[in-house]
Formats: C-alpha cells, structure tokens, sequence
C-alpha cells in the first residue's frame, strides 16, 4: 500500500474515531437530560397534584377530584396517572371511589419505605419513564395533615404514580446524532479531498526520488528530477539535479581518465563509481607489485611473483608458465602449479610454433572449438593459454586449466587483469634478460673485460630505442692512442697491450654503472655517458685524457715512456638523431684531432663532417 492511501487511511480513521466519540458523547448526555428532565416534571406534576388534591380536600370538593386528575392526565407526555392510598387513608376513609389501592410492586414499596421510586422501561419503539412519588403527612404549613386525617407525622398518606412517554427525546436525539455524523462525513470528505490535493504532488516527487536513488545506486546519475511543488522543494530538486549532473560528468571522467592507466579494464560493471574503485584497487595492487618486482635481483624472481599471484589473487589452481625465444622458437618450462604441461610434453620444447597461442599471439580457450589446440594433451580438459610478447626476442605462455565450466569462465574473465600484471612487469623482465645477456661472456673483449664490438651490433639499438622513448641523452666518446703503431713496432707487442689494458682501467674508473665503455677497435675505444651535460662530458673527457696522459710505463731496461690519446665527441640526440650518426661523428671529430696535432679532446662540428648524410 502506498504512503499516501496509508496517510489517506489514518486521517480517515482518526476523524471516524473523533465523531464516534462525539455521538456517544452526545447520545449519553442526551439520555441523562431527557431523563432528568422527565424526573422534574414528575416532580413538579406530583406537587401540582398533591397541591390541587389538598384544595379540594379543603374545599369539600374531593369527590369532584377526577375532573382534576383527568385534566394533568391530558399532558401528552403523561401516559397514566394514578392515585394510591395508604392504608392508613383506606381505613379511615375507604377505598376511593377510583380504585386508588396498589397496583403493582412499585406502589407497594413506596408505600412502605416513604421513598421515591423512579424506573425506566425501554422498548425498541418507546421509553417511558416510570416515577411514583409518596405524600408524606406534614404538620407544618396549612393545612395541617394530621387536622384531617388519623396518622403520625411522616406516615406515608399515599403516592402518586406516573409514567411519562420520553420517546420524543430519544428521536431529537437520534436526529442530533445523524446531523453530527452527517456534518462530520463531508467535513471527512473535504478533509480527505484537501489532503490528497497537497499530498500528491508531494508523494510523486518521493516516487520520482526514489527512481532517481535507485537509479543512481547503479551508478546512473542521469536522472532528472522534477515535481509540480513550488517553494523549497523545487530549490532542493535543481539542487539535487545540479548535484546528480556533476556526480555523472565527475565520475564518468573519474572512469575515463583511470582506464588510461589500465587499457584493459578490470571492473565490467555499469557503475561507474564501482568501476573508478575496482580500477584504483587494481592500480594499487599492480603498482605494488611493479614496485617489488623492480626491486628482484633476476628474472626468476620476477616469474615467481608472477606465478604467486596467479595463485593468490586469481586463485588458479592448475598452470604452467613458460618463457619463449622468439628467436630461436624454442619454449621452457618455467613453473607448474598442480599440474604436468598440458601440451608439447618436454621441459624445453624446440618448436614453439606448435603452441597455437604462441603462434596465433592470441589467447586459445577450449570452449570455442572442439579439440582447439592440437599438440594440447588434454583433449577432455578445459583450458586456457594466453601468450604475452615481452619483446621482439622474447615471450610468455601462461597454459591454466580448470576442474569446471564455471572455473573456466571465472578464468576467462580475469584474462585482462592477469595481462594487467604481466603488462606491468614486461619492462622489468625486458631489462633483466637484457642483463642476463649483457653478462654474456661473448659480448665482452678477453682482454680488457670491456663490451666488444657484438655488443654494440647486437645491443645499442635495443639500449637506443629505450631511450628515444624515456628522452635519454647519449654522450659518445671516441677515443684513440696517439701513434700506438710506434710502441708496437718500438717495444713489442706485450707492452702494448700493457697500454690497451692501463686505458681500460681509466676508463672503469671515470665512468658510471650506467654509461658504457666499450673497446670498439684495437686501441681505439668508445665511451657511451649516459644523461651526461655537456659540462659534465667534457670533464670525464679531460679526466680520461689526463690520467692516461700521466700514466707511466715501464718498457724495460730502466727505460720509461708516456702516452698522450685524442678524443673526439659527439652528442645524442643534439648532433645526430641516431646512434649509429653519433658514433660516426665522434669518430669524424676524433680524425679532426689527430688531423690538428693530436693529443686534445675535439667536439663534433656539423661543417666536420664532409660525408654524405644517412
Ligand atoms: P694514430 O695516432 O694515427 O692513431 O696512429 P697509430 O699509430 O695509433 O695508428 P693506428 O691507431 O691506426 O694504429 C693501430 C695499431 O694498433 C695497429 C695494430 O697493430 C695495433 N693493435 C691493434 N690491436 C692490438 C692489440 O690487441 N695489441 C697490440 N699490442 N696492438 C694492437
Ligand atoms: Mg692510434
Ligand atoms: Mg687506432
């Protein structure tokens, strides 16, 4: 039932209680004033009687007293009107020639107790009111009673009975009544109408409220409010509009703005409030797990965090992690979790193109097609294997299979979150098989334990493109013994390479963990300053420059001799927008310092350079 057929209901209730107590009110007060007024008029009857009797006593005319008695009895509210003597009376004077002995039981009591006796008889057409009053002898006044007649004084002489008709009272009354009631149902109806006429525009902007909430607790703040009431409602209904207008563009740009951070959305909800609280969670836990996973000393370590989280936060209870060279199309076995590898079979499996996830770069889930993988050992299984590309060389398979259809889809809806995390930590891994192959002992030169030339081929576009991305700058450094030939043809080889190595030594020591120094030719070597100034390049410059400039050696027979070297430089991205460009233009500046009398440090000009550009 509605509020306002339930408003409608109590006040309707309350008005019919009010005028039921109004009637039984005005009915009982009715019944005592019809009641006692009949009582007064008995009263008033009986001594107009004893009064009029007395007179014709005192007169002589006692015997006339009927025309009298029948005279009050024409009142039309009397019904009957007797006379009853005592016995007193009836032995000294008789019987009364008008039957004036006992009638009933009443009569007889007021005779005996001198008492007033009143009764009301009630019938459903009549009430008649019944009240027989004694004459007591009295000595006092005229005439004295005891002049006349034999008794003491007190003793009851007789009494007077009458019954009074007090209908004609109940009927005012019953008419009273039905006008109260009839007054009381239009004011009722009046009442009601009024109140259903301010009530209901009032109950219809509640039901356009609670639209507009429920609405709004799906995360829908579009609902317009609106409402026939003037005033402060109408004040609170733009107000409640403005606010639900900016909660909509708040949370819609809320979402938006959040799902920048992850493209894949985790939340698949329609709330757009839920969905801003799903995403920041999930923001949270994965730059947590970014943040730890940065901190992991090897890529194990990472795909262990990986592996954990596939187990805690997505609660996958069957997988297997692998890691794949693109390169070499070769698949291992990184981890399994309760489960042996669904497919392929070996630890290293030598021809990942078999995995069609891997191959397809698309995620394979067994219920889109029956027998969907075919090298998947598990015909009767439910799975689902979603590939990840780290880069170029490298890529990750995560192969989970589920007990129940239901587990599947769960899975199958956390795929965009799990690709969430690995997303997240797809440079770290970058980096650390980055460093695992730097740590190759094939990119490094025997001698001097300073990065070959491989590495520069195999490396530095791989180093430059992460560059270009985080705006990195580049210092190249290209540096060349002055008349090297000399000690070679002069003191031998040996103590030439004693020099090859004391460079590599300075070099060590001037540069940082992340610059590069790399021994690009026999004694010509490449110094690759990372984020360097150009204040700051020139002064590692100097300080190589000089320390080996001060370096002494020994080439025996007490003999000594020292070295000078020229550098040259050049800048990325400043001087050339490649690496390769930079690496040729130092070069180009270091041919101008040999060409303008060696030992010096030159800085690449643009006029230098007199080749063709590429
Ligand atoms: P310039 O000032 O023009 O550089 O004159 P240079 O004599 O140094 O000429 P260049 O740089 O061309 O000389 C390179 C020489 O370095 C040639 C080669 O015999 C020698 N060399 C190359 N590798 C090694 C090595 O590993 N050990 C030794 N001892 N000498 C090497
Ligand atoms: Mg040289
Ligand atoms: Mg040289």
């Amino acid at each position: 039932m509605g509020t306002k057929s339930k408003l409608l209901i109590v006040v309707a209730l309350m008005l019919l209680g009010l005028t039921a107590a109004t009637i039984i009110n005005v009915s009982l007060n009715f019944r005592d004033y019809s009641i006692k007024s009949a009582v007064d008029k008995s009263n008033l009857t009986a001594n107009i009687v004893k009064d009029g009797l007395t007179a014709h006593m005192v007169n002589g005319t006692m015997d006339d007293r009927q025309y009298f008695l029948d005279q009050i009895s024409k009142n039309e509210d009397v019904k009957n009107l007797w006379l009853v003597r005592s016995q007193n009376v009836i032995k000294q004077y008789g019987d009364g020639f008008n039957d004036e002995t006992i009638r009933d039981a009443i009569d007889q009591k007021v005779l005996e107790t001198g008492e007033i006796v009143k009764n009301i008889t009630e019938t459903t057409d009549t009430i008649t009111l019944r009240v027989t009053i004694p004459y007591k002898a009295t000595t006092t006044g005229t005439p004295n009673c005891l002049n006349c007649h034999d008794v003491k004084r007190g003793d009851t002489l007789g009494a007077i009975s009458m019954e009074f008709d007090i209908s004609g009272m109940r009927n005012i009354g019953m008419f009273t009544i039905l006008k109260i009631l009839g007054i009381n149902l239009i004011f009722l109806v009046i009442v009601l109408m009024l109140i259903n006429y301010y009530v209901t525009p009032y109950m219809q902007l509640f039901s356009n409220l609670q639209d507009g909430i429920k609405k709004a607790h799906r995360g829908d703040f579009t609902h317009q409010f609106t409402s026939k009431v003037g005033g402060d409602a109408k004040k609170v209904i733009n107000q409640i509009n403005t606010l639900f207008a900016k909660m909509q563009e708040t949370f819609g740009d809320l979402k938006y703005n959040l799902e920048t951070f992850i493209p894949k959305g985790c939340a698949s909800s329609n709330d757009p409030l839920y969905e801003a609280k799903a995403i920041i969670g999930e923001l949270s836990d994965i730059y947590k797990f970014k943040k730890t996973i940065e901190l992991d000393a090897s890529k194990n370590e990472v795909y262990s965090r990986i592996t954990d989280i596939l187990k805690s936060k997505f609660k996958i209870e069957h997988f297997a992690f692998y890691e794949v060279n693109n390169i070499l199309e070769e698949r291992k076995l990184v981890y399994t979790h309760n489960t042996e590898s669904i497919c392929l079979g070996t630890i290293v499996d030598e021809d990942a193109q078999l995995c069609r996830a891997h191959r397809t770069k698309t995620d394979v889930i067994s219920t889109e097609f029956e027998n969907l993988c075919k090298t998947c050992n598990a015909k009767e299984m439910r799975y689902i294997c979603i590939p990840f590309q780290i880069n170029h060389d490298a890529s990750l398979l995560i192969s989970i299979t589920a007990s129940t259809d239901e587990d599947l889809s769960r899975i199958n809806g956390e795929i965009l979150s799990i690709k969430n995390y690995l997303e997240a930590a797809k440079p770290v891994i970058e980096s650390k098989i980055l460093m695992d192959r730097l740590r190759d002992t094939s990119l490094r030169d025997g001698m001097t334990g300073l990065y070959n030339r491989r590495f520069l081929e195999e490396f530095i576009d791989k180093i430059m493109s992460q560059a270009s991305r985080l705006e990195e700058r580049y210092s190249v450094l290209m540096l060349d013994v002055d008349f090297f030939k000399m000690i070679n043809d002069t003191y031998g080889h040996d103590v030439g390479d004693k020099v090859i190595v004391a460079i590599a030594g300075i070099l060590k020591e001037n540069i940082r963990d992340a610059d590069l120094a790399i021994r690009y030719g026999g004694e010509e070597f490449l110094v690759m300053l990372h984020n360097a100034t150009d204040e700051g390049t020139l002064k590692v410059a100097k300080a190589i420059h000089d320390s080996f400039g001060k370096l002494v050696f020994d080439v025996g027979a007490g003999e000594k001799i020292q070295k000078t070297m020229s550098i040259g430089i050049a800048k990325f991205p400043t001087d050339g927008d490649t690496i390769w460009k930079c690496i040729k233009y130092a070069d180009t500046a270091l041919y101008e310092a040999k060409n303008t009398g060696r030992n010096k440090i030159v800085e690449f000009q643009a006029d230098m350079f007199k080749g063709e550009d590429f």
